[in-house]
């Protein structure tokens, strides 16, 4: 059992993330077991509760656990299986030691960071190891924050109590370009290193993010300032089109085959046949291009609908072709009318979301793909919009809604679910991970899935109302999947529209390069086959 450890210098958002998954990418293609997992300094308990400004989206895993968007990256770089005991934040920590106390459990001694708090985290560590090869703990932060130190301490003591031939500690840091200057500075990783090494940590590999390519004179003086091999120092660049070149490149840079050698992990070379061949279709792909508007309310955060945005690139290997996003913001629908921003795409995705900001832009926005059969994909908020769109135009219930945007609506068609009425907590309350779905025959959905049964993780407290279902139906509005314990609807589809698809659920978390969802593959197929007849016309 080998343990890698993952550390940031400089400054946050260097691409620990990505790095940690594209290396967890690298060891499979060596045939290794891995999983990966991140520990959060923060004082949270999960991310469930911080606005996507703080934090970007919240990822959500099969067993309902609401965390790091990094999970996502690891989840759609690697195979392996994550829950809820691969985030760790510091919130649980302190919650599980101060709980203990309470009960008695330390027998009288003074509770402290060092024991207890460092051994809190050692033991998930030891524990989220069992059953791989290989386990990469990726810490969230900069070295050098102070709510950081304990994790850094619990690394240190791990790596002398389980043999330090067994643990490889990566440093990723930033080499920033001073363009008055023409170079690329080392000072800054040379002084995150040594802030390192007070703690008793030395990085064995330093992986520097840079924009501009490193020259030898470089990897000589950060391996000696350093105190890293120079072979060891990896140099890793912007990546050109897309971040699933990373494993390409940090192959290429021989960052695998350094890891395996100072492990001394015994396995095959490295294939990169499957790695090339989603590359290739990602850099040069050979089936033409299709315009998809995403309309939300976060439109100028990188992160907020990030697991969103990778399905799509996902779909565009799947379909061998190019996917524009065009990032719609709902409000300014609202404001301008949806003709001004949908005229020229080619399919239409309305993510999740909460509260009632741009609601009805994206109300607009779904009647606009219904009225001009332009493809359309709803998700989680977005099937409830389709929904409510098709309640108001195709039965004539003015003014019916969610009654999570007005609790007063003559129609909820969208409702709030039995047993979330008397939740008052908000972290981890909601109705959250996978769920069974099965699917009705000749549909769409069952088209694209080619089963009947398939599992969906979510993330809601609404649902779609059974009262209206009828009405619904016989009004043209299809049940293509229903969740069969509870008879919840968890599918919508238009009929009479080529491709109008609505789920409850969230498909985004479980799409990866190297399988693409197949929704999100139906549906840019679906839009390429827009883009062709719009052309034509
Ligand atoms: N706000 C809606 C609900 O709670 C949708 C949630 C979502 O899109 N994730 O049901």
């Amino acid at each position: 059992m080998k343990y890698i450890f993952i550390t940031g210098g400089v400054v946050s958002s260097l691409g620990k993330g990505l790095t940690s998954g594209a290396l967890g990418a690298l060891l499979e293609t060596r045939k290794l077991k891995v999983r990966i997992q991140k520990f959060d300094p923060y004082l949270n308990v999960d991310p469930g509760t911080m606005s996507p400004f703080q934090h970007g989206e919240v990822y959500v895993l099969d067993d309902g656990a609401e965390t790091d968007l990094d999970l996502g990256h690891y989840e759609r770089f690697t195979h392996c299986q994550l829950s809820r005991f691969n985030n760790l934040t510091s919130g649980q920590v302190y919650e599980h030691v101060i709980q203990k106390e309470r009960r008695g459990d330390y027998l009288g001694k003074t509770v402290q960071v060092i024991p207890h708090v460092t051994n809190e985290i050692k033991a998930r560590i030891y524990a989220a190891g069992e059953g791989v090869d290989v386990l990469i703990t990726e810490i969230g932060g900069t070295v050098g924050d102070i709510e950081g130190l304990p994790f850094l301490e619990a690394m240190r003591q791990f790596s002398l109590e389980v043999g330090k031939e067994n643990v490889l500690f990566i440093h990723v840091t930033l080499l920033p370009y001073l363009k008055a200057a023409g170079e690329l500075k080392t000072k800054p990783s040379q002084q995150s290193v040594a802030k390192l090494r007070e703690i008793g940590i030395q990085p064995d590999i330093l992986v520097c993010r840079t924009e501009e390519p490193m020259t030898e004179d470089m990897r000589q003086k950060l391996s000696m300032f350093c105190n890293v091999e120079q072979k060891a120092v990896i140099e890793e660049m912007d990546v050109k089109h897309s971040i699933y070149e990373l494993p390409l490149m940090l192959s290429t840079e021989g960052m695998d085959k350094l890891v395996v050698e100072r492990l001394g992990l015994k396995c095959p070379e490295s294939d990169m046949t499957a790695w090339n061949s989603i590359v290739r279709r990602l850099v040069s792909p050979k089936g033409g291009e299709c315009k998809i508007a995403v309309v939300g309310k976060y439109i100028d955060l990188q992160d907020a609908y990030k697991s969103i945005y990778e399905s799509l690139a996902h779909a565009g290997v799947g379909n061998d072709c190019s996917v524009k996003i065009i990032r719609v913001d709902s409000e300014a629908v609202e404001a301008g009318g949806p003709e001004k921003y949908l005229a020229d795409v080619d399919g239409i995705l309305i993510p999740g979301g909460f509260g009632d900001r741009g609601i009805e832009g994206k109300i607009m926005s779904a009647k606009y793909a219904r009225e001009n059969k332009i493809p359309y994909f709803g998700i989680c908020l977005g099937m409830q919009i389709a929904v409510i769109e098709y309640a108001r135009s195709a039965l004539g219930l003015e003014g019916a809604n969610s009654s999570e945007f007005n609790e007063n609506t003559l129609y909820p068609v969208i409702t709030i679910m039995d047993e979330q009425k008397n939740i008052v907590d908000k972290g981890a309350t909601m109705r959250l991970g996978s769920y069974e779905c099965r699917l009705v025959p000749e549909t769409l959905a069952y088209k694209a899935y080619a089963q009947e049964t398939v599992r969906e993780r979510h993330r809601h407290r609404y649902e779609f109302n059974n009262a209206y279902r009828e009405r619904l139906e016989n009004a043209g509005l299809r049940i293509a999947g229903v969740n069969p314990k509870r008879d919840l609807v968890e599918i919508v589809e238009v009929s009479g529209h080529p491709w109008m698809l609505g789920v409850q659920f969230h498909p985004e978390f479980q799409s990866k390069p190297s399988k693409p969802h197949p929704l999100f593959c139906a549906f840019v197929a679906e839009a390429l086959k827009f883009s062709k007849s719009r052309l034509e016309k």
